[in-house]
């Protein structure tokens, strides 16, 4: 092989031994479990709202954003259900550029996956201590889900994943919902399948076992956009687009329909300010025709603590160094107008 075996990792059973969460913390991230499957299968009416920065690029920032966000969220938890965005490995389209605290856990230094590994734990577990937040990360790498699999509250299939049978597979065998974007091409039929082969059982290759898992029911959509065969960005969060999910859904026979609009990415073309005015016009279509309230249970936001995004190296406290991100002051804005709205 072409390639340098630098370090032997220690292995999620060694890493959990060395940062174990507590059977409290463990007890809230079971108890959002439930909540969060009882909106999922349309037991509790709550909205779902994914919110939280592109990339979790930064300890302190990131802590600090949660605890906004943690005193936001304890005056709108009766209509929201908020599970913060924390990604620590970032999807790149050419492979150049930060692929998250995984990789780099100071974004202007080079990589080091063993302290990577330690800081998204440290990270996602602070997170839950301080904040009392599970959150959502994406299963860019499936074999790293049990370095974080107790603290997660939510797990995403990028775009560029979701047609990869190791991560179709791999949530198939995971206790926490899992949303799988459209990809980027913007085929529905891709995510339908990825949905359909999470929903089941299977047996497979995990981290060196013949694994057999039992099948997730609370897989479902997530839209985000799409680029045509031009390279352009196109929305697919109108009234037809949902109209559609809601028809591939009836003829799919899936457990617990379900989708998420993200309002970032394709869908605002990054023009992160249209954040505002998709998810707006998300919960409208919502209020406008049942079969998109029932199916429609939440959106994503990108969202920091400045406005916009910076190159690595920069160094504004709080902004993007992945995509533009809504700021603090209009994401708290925005956060109490939908909820007024659901
Ligand atoms: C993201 O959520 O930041 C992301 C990379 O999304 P997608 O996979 O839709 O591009
Ligand atoms: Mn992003």
């Amino acid at each position: 092989m072409n390639m340098d075996f630098e370090k032997k990792l220690a292995i999620p059973m060694e890493v959990k031994e060395m940062y174990p969460i507590s059977a409290k913390l463990s007890g809230i991230v079971e108890k959002r479990n439930v909540e969060l499957k009882e909106i999922l299968s349309g037991k509790s009416d709550k909205l779902i709202l994914i919110i939280g920065p592109c990339s979790a690029d930064n300890e302190d920032s990131m802590i600090d954003y949660l605890t906004r966000l943690r005193k936001v969220y304890d005056k709108v938890s009766d209509r929201l259900f908020i599970i913060p965005r924390v990604y620590t490995n970032k999807p790149r389209t050419t492979g150049e550029g930060y692929k998250g605290m995984l990789h780099q856990p100071d974004p202007n230094d080079k990589p080091d996956l063993f302290k990577g590994i330690i800081a998204i734990r440290e990270l996602h577990m602070r997170a839950l201590s301080e904040t009392g937040f599970s959150c959502a990360d994406e299963m860019l790498y499936p074999e790293n889900n049990k370095y974080l699999d107790d603290v997660l509250g939510y797990v995403a299939i990028g775009a560029r994943s979701v047609e990869n049978q190791q991560h179709r597979l791999t949530a198939s065998g995971l206790d926490v919902p899992v949303g799988m974007k459209n990809p980027t091409s913007g085929d529905f039929g891709v995510m339908m399948n990825a949905i359909f082969a999470a929903q089941h059982g299977h047996t497979f290759i995990y981290r060196g076992w013949q694994a057999h898992s039992f099948g997730n029911p609370y897989t479902h959509a997530i839209l985000r956009g799409y680029m045509n065969k031009h390279g352009q960005p196109l929305p697919n969060y109108h009234y037809e687009d949902l109209i559609r999910l809601c028809d591939f859904y009836d003829e799919m026979n899936l457990q617990n329909p379900a989708a998420i609009i993200d309002c970032n990415h394709a869908n605002s073309g990054k023009m992160f300010m249209e954040q505002i005015r998709i998810s707006k016009e998300v919960i409208l279509n919502r209020r406008y025709n049942s079969r998109i309230r029932s199916l429609v249970k939440g959106v994503m936001i990108e969202s920091y603590i400045e406005d916009g995004a910076q190159n690595v190296g920069e160094g504004t406290y709080g902004k993007s160094i992945t995509d533009p991100c809504l700021g603090w002051a209009k994401s708290e804005k925005l956060i109490y107008e939908i909820a007024d709205m659901v």
